[in-house]
């Protein structure tokens, strides 16, 4: 077994030590120390990183028998060893560890709420929580868990046997046997625990929780510590500051002006339908007036159809279908519609009295030049079709008089 440095000394970052054995891990080189400083992943705790005689550390676990075993960017032979841990990403590690002991036992006091199970991610970490609190009693926890982060209490390691742990007001209860590490939170929190922890609370910074959500009959806690919490403070000040620019309104404006916003484009939306549909009849007058006989014998009771194929400006997806219903609500007609960018729309219509199949044009359209759509035989519409008006025309010329 491993002796672990960290185990009575977790601010150690420098350590001697010697490679006992050279093997390999998940088909990576891997060595055992007889003693360590680098922390394996466990007890939802992620592996330090850093360096072995200047080799990078880019793994570290523990096996079965407590052996830990370090997986190494190139093979290491046994033998003496200098170790560096990474200490900023050790540090972070334990800001974030500490705050969880603090924060769940605040959540143990405050809401009777006792934690399942912790997860310590990469940007963010998660307790979960045996029952749901709500919104104001997390608030108090998290200001309960910030006044001992703030009276800079000490955190202390000892270590017990089980049965003297078990006499001991542990806040979990714990199924480890032999030899137990024991974590206090000075007058606030006993726990047992095998992680990496700041010797004072101070050094936690502050504990916010960043969201929540139910899970499982519980409340799975989301929170941030320390340089983390300034970085997400950060973050959030970024985004709210470009959008108070943007809309030129104070932060707690924010959410009624893009309430505000939405229900306004709505609004504008059906307006702007409205006056399309109105301005389609309109527009639809002078495209008919442009259509082309065309030649429909086989296909139609009609022996021709007047057909508009065109590109009118400035319609979008919605325009384009009021306008080809308008011309297809006479007697004869069909309309084959196209939009510019940024969708490229695209409507096939034709009049009651005419028995072409406007989804089989549109499914030809598409073959030719691209795009997708689909519809009825009286009405399809796509999109994403980028084809000049008259080579589309010419398609469709062919397609009617072709078939039959
Ligand atoms: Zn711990």
């Amino acid at each position: 077994m491993t002796d672990r440095i960290y185990y009575r000394d977790p601010s150690a970052r420098e350590f001697d030590a010697t490679i006992v054995a050279a093997t390999t891990f998940g088909g990576r080189a891997a060595v055992v120390l007889d003693r360590t400083a680098f922390y394996p992943t466990s007890g939802g705790q992620p592996f330090d990183t850093g360096l072995l005689n200047g080799v990078r550390v880019v793994g570290v676990e523990e096996a079965e028998d407590g052996t830990v075993l370090h997986l190494v960017e190139r093979p290491l032979p046994p033998g003496p060893a200098r170790g560096a841990i990474d200490w900023e990403r050790r540090f972070d590690h334990m800001q974030q560890h500490t705050g969880q002991h603090v924060l769940s036992a605040a959540f143990d006091r405050v809401c009777q709420a006792a934690t399942v199970s912790f997860h310590l991610g990469a940007d963010r970490s998660t307790i979960d929580l045996a029952r749901e609190v709500p919104p104001d009693r997390i608030a108090a926890a998290e200001v309960e868990a910030n006044r001992v982060v703030w009276e800079d209490r000490a955190v202390t390691i000892r270590f017990a046997t089980a049965e003297e742990a078990a006499r001991l007001p542990l806040r979990k209860e714990t199924r480890r046997e032999g030899e137990l590490r024991l974590v206090e939170v000075q007058d606030f929190d006993l726990s047992a625990c095998g992680g990496t922890h700041v010797a004072r609370t101070g050094a936690i910074g502050v504990i916010a929780v960043t969201g929540w959500e139910r899970l499982r009959g519980g409340l799975r806690v989301e929170f941030v510590c320390g340089g983390r919490a300034l970085a997400a403070f950060r973050s959030l000040r970024d985004a709210v500051g470009a959008s108070v620019r943007v809309l030129s309104v104070h932060p707690f404006e924010l959410a009624p002006a893009i309430e505000r916003m939405h229900s306004d484009a709505k609004e504008q939306g059906r307006a702007v339908k409205k006056l399309q549909e109105r301005l389609a009849a309109h527009e639809a007058d002078a495209l008919v007036a442009g259509a082309e006989t065309v030649d429909a014998t086989r296909l139609t009771p009609r022996a021709t159809v007047k057909l508009v194929v065109a590109a009118p400006d400035g319609w979008d997806a919605g325009g384009l279908k009021a306008l080809a219903s308008a011309i297809a609500s006479r007697p004869g007609h069909a309309a084959v519609l196209l939009g510019g960018a940024p969708s490229f729309p695209i409507v096939v219509a034709r009049a009651a009295d005419v028995s072409l199949d406007a989804a089989a044009a549109l499914g030809a359209i598409t073959a030719r030049f691209g795009g997708k759509g689909g519809g009825r035989p009286d009405l399809a519409q796509g999109g994403g079709v980028v084809a000049p008006p008259d080579e589309v025309a010419a398609l469709v010329r062919q397609e009617w008089r072709g078939r039959g």
